[in-house]
Order: structure tokens, then sequence, then C-alpha cells
């Protein structure tokens, strides 16, 4: 099948490159042409493990391309595929200027039938506005043009994006007319051999179904966050009590870690566009509302525990910090606590040295400017003479440190951990002031 993806993102690069892996030929659109021209180099514009010899082996074996050229990309894919960024507007609702823009220019240059797909994370009701720019687009040259609009949400994350869309635990298609309903079958037939994964449903449902998803694993982290605080009050220790209540198959284990809050660039966009969607339909959300607020006084809880440590003026002190993507194995920096962290600390007067495997490149983009942030070039050099060390981001080399060297290292034996990566027991008993979350 002839593909295009417009937005040549985490999703759009994915999506892209999974299609061609299995066959297809694949045409990536982005409106940026420095994220083009590092494409069509053989460069990755971001980081995605196994992502660049993916990108490598489809690229050199003729099937997957880069493009600036709208009119190209339209004319390309028999199937255009909408992946770009849909962020908050002012009052959290999402802004889908992007998405109008690709919906336009698919409108304004298509000469033949299309299936225009939505992989973008978007509100109920954007089907329909796609379907009516495209609508009035055609309207405009005088062309008369048949036209699916369909959506399929994406659920891959960061990190694992791959093996996610190589192998998804299901793909959610909402689709209403027969043809479309057909073509997706077929696109994903290869990515669900063993059994059947697609769920088709009307377009409204799938499009409520990505918000609900993300909204669901948010209320968990914010309910095990504010479980956590909690508990560190009362002296129980949340990680037992996590073991304790995902035993239950009701419950399960996945995405009851406590921790620095959630970051990145779905959940809190996520949650503040459902919130705003139920807004416009008169509903307050409730629960909703409070998870993100929750999740705000999150990201401070580290700031919290340094401030009763060290006081509410900390200038004069120097702190390590572990981690500043929002979570491990991406660059992605999109809302990450790090940030935060870095802004609070350094408001009350301390200096900050960061460490982060692979987003310092990235952190350094975001947060460059700040002139009491600098970045260390490995994790134990972030130590040297900090007043203590904050964990932000669960980085496996992060797991098993040589703990010797890091008190050796700090001026006072004080960690504070916000992920929850080491046993407060022990490291108590090598003598460090370890501070967890909820425990
Ligand atoms: P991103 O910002 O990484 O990429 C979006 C790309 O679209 C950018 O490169 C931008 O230049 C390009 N673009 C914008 N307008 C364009 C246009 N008119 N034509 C061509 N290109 C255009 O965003 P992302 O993280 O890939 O997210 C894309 C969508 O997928 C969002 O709605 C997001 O919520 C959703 N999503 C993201 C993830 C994730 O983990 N990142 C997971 C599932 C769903």
């Amino acid at each position: 099948m002839k593909i295009t993806v417009v937005g040549s993102g985490y999703v759009g690069l994915v999506t892209g490159t999974c299609l061609a892996e299995v066959g297809n030929h694949v045409l990536c659109l982005d409106v940026d042409p420095a994220k083009i021209t590092t494409l069509q180099q053989g460069g990755i514009p971001i980081y995605e493990p196994g992502l660049d010899d993916m990108v490598r082996r489809n690229v050199e074996a003729g099937r997957l391309s880069f493009t600036t050229d709208i009119p190209a990309a339209v004319a390309f894919g028999e199937v255009q595929f909408i992946a770009v960024g849909t962020p908050p507007d002012e009052d959290g609702s999402a802004d889908l200027q992007y998405v109008l823009a690709a919906a336009r220019n698919i409108g304004l240059y298509m000469t033949e039938p299309k299936v225009v797909v939505d992989k973008s994370t978007v509100p109920v009701g954007t089907a329909d506005k796609v379907k009516a720019q495209i609508a009035s687009t055609l309207a405009e040259r005088g062309a008369d043009i048949a036209y699916s609009v369909v959506s399929n949400p994406e659920f891959l994350k960061e990190g694992a994006a791959i093996e996610d869309f190589m192998k998804p635990d299901r793909i959610v298609v909402g689709a209403e007319d027969e043809r479309a309903i057909e073509l997706m079958r077929r696109l994903y037939a290869p990515f669900q051999r063993n059994h059947d994964r697609i769920l088709f449903m009307d377009v409204r449902s799938a499009e409520l179904t990505k918000y609900a998803a993300n909204a669901m694993l948010a209320t968990r982290i914010s309910f095990m966050n504010e479980l956590a605080n909690l508990a560190e009050d009362l002296g129980a220790d949340i990680e037992l009590v996590r073991r304790g209540i995902g035993s239950d198959p009701r419950i399960g284990y996945h995405f009851l870690y406590p921790g620095a809050g959630y970051g990145g660039s779905c959940f809190p966009k996520d949650v503040k566009a459902l919130v705003a969607s139920g807004r416009e339909q008169g509903h307050a959300m409730r629960v909703l509302t409070a998870v993100e607020e929750a999740n705000e006084a999150q990201k401070r809880r580290l700031v919290d525990k340094l401030v009763k440590r060290f006081g509410e003026d900390l200038s004069g002190h120097h702190f390590a910090l572990w981690g500043l993507a929002f979570k491990p194995n991406t660059d992605d920096m999109r809302e990450a606590s790090s940030r935060v962290i870095v802004a609070e600390l350094t408001r009350r007067g301390a200096t900050v040295a960061a460490y982060d495997p692979v987003a310092a490149d990235e952190a350094r983009r975001v947060m460059g400017d700040n002139p009491a942030l600098q970045f260390a070039d490995d994790m134990m050099a972030a130590l040297r003479g900090a007043d203590a060390l904050l964990i932000v981001t669960e980085w496996k080399m992060f797991r098993a440190p040589d703990f010797d060297a890091i008190k050796a290292s700090l001026k006072h034996p004080v960690i504070l951990d916000g992920r929850n990566m080491y046993d407060p027991a022990w490291l108590r008993e090598l003598g460090f002031d370890y501070q967890a979350i909820g425990r």
C-alpha cells in the first residue's frame, strides 16, 4: 500500500517506519524543514530505542522517504495518516490548528479518493471537523472527490514505541464506511497475525477511547501519589501497600508506582483536554480535575522535602539531580517533573548539577537559559560537592550505583529519591538520610 504520514514526530515517524517495515511504501511529511533534512541525511531527530536501525533499513530498501513537499505528499498515499501535534490551548482544550491545516492541505491537493486516518489524539467531534474542512476546501476548488475520515488513535509508549506498534495490545479503529473499514483491516493485518486485535467502533467512541485510556492511567498515578504521601505520615510503606493491592486481579500491578509526578507529552495535556471537553458539555470532571491538581503538587514533593531538610532559602546550596527526561528511555522533556524541580530549586537560590544519559541535549534546549543549572557529563561527576542527590527519572543505570562513592562525593549523605529506586532500610544502614516517596 502507498501511505502518507503527515507529521514526522514521535508518532508519525514510528507509524511510518513500522508500516514500511511490513512492506508498505511510506512517505513522511513534515512542515519542519530541519527535521526532514535530518531524516533525509540519515539522522533521527528523536531518541527512541531501535528506531534508527529500522528507519535506515527501510530507507535503504526504498520503502521509506521524507519530504516537506505538501502536494507530493498528498498525491503519494491512498491512505493519509494525520499524526501532527495537538497541544493544549490556553483553556486546556486541544488546539486543532495543525490537524485542520493538514486536512486543508489534503483537500487542496487531492486528485483521487483518499482515506484520511486521524492518529493524533483529538477530542470527540474532530473527525467531523476534518471531514468538513476537506469538504469546504474541495468546494473552493470546485472539485468533487470521494474521501473518508477514520479515527485510529495511537497507544504507543515512548521508549517502547516500536514494540508497541509492531505488537499492539489493541488497535482501535473508528470508521463508518465499508471501504475504509476494509482498508484498515488490510493495513493492520500484518500486526495481528496471532489473533484479531482490531476493535472497530464508531468514530466518536474511538476518539474518546484514547482520552479515557490516558485519563485512567493518570488517575492511577495520582491516586497512588496521594496515598503515598499519606502513608509517610501514617508510618506505612507504600511499596508494600502497592503489592498488597496489585495482587488483586481487579486492580492489577500496572501503573501503581508512586513518584515525583507524571509528565510527558500525553498525560498532562490529555487530562486537561478531557476536562475541557467535559466543561464544554456542562460536566464538571471532578475526578480528573483532582488528578491534575494532585500531580502538580506531586512534582514539587521532592522540593518540599528538601526545604524541610535545608530551609526555605536555598541560596548557597548546591544539589545534584539524576534524570531529566519525563521517564526513562526517552529524551522527551515535555512537562517533565525535572523542569518544575529545577525551576523551584533555583528560584530559591540553589544551584543544580544535572545528569541524564540521553535527555541532556533536549534539556539544554528547554532549560539551558537558567544560569544556575549545569549539566554534568556523567552521573558521578554531578555529585561533586552537592548538598544532596535528587533522583527524578528511574534510568536503569541508577539502579545499583556505588553508594560509597556517592557518599564520598556528596557534602551531606542525603538522597531524595522521587522514584523509589532503593531499599530504605539498607540505605539507612549505609548511613544515608534517604527519603523516598511514601515510605
Ligand atoms: P510531535 O510534536 O513529536 O510531532 C508532531 C509533528 O507534526 C511535528 O514534527 C510538526 O512539525 C509536524 N506538523 C505540524 N503541523 C504539520 C502539518 N500541517 N503538516 C505536516 N507536519 C506538521 O508530536 P507527537 O508526540 O508525535 O504527537 C502527535 C500526536 O499523537 C498528538 O496528538 C499526541 O497527543 C499523539 N500521541 C502521542 C504519543 C507520544 O507518546 N508522543 C502517543 C500517542 C499519541
